[in-house]
């Protein structure tokens, strides 16, 4: 990886759940999801995410600030978009 210059420059992306090219999500979450979204993901499905995320977390009584939760929140969020493989670990139900 190069040094990284943040700039709060956008960039446009093609939108792996929509398909339209567009102002593209931006660096949201750290580590490879987070490459992946900026890559691959529109700043109006991001919202729609947030949103999403935010029934997510009610339902299954997530605790973001735990590092198990905040997993199996990437994994819901890799869902939502369709990215990511990992799917034996949606098998694992605890
Ligand atoms: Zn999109």
């Amino acid at each position: 990886m190069r040094s990284r210059s943040y700039h709060d420059l956008v960039v446009d992306v093609t939108c792996v759940r929509c398909g339209v090219t567009r102002e593209g999500a931006g660096r949201v979450l750290p580590g490879e999801l987070g490459d992946e979204i900026e890559r691959s993901v529109c700043a109006e499905c991001w919202k729609e995410w947030l949103q999403a995320q935010i029934r997510v977390i009610n339902h299954y009584g997530l605790k973001p600030v735990q590092r198990e939760d905040r997993e199996r929140l990437y994994d819901f969020t890799r869902q939502f978009f369709g990215i990511g493989p990992r799917p034996h670990e949606h098998a694992r139900e605890v």
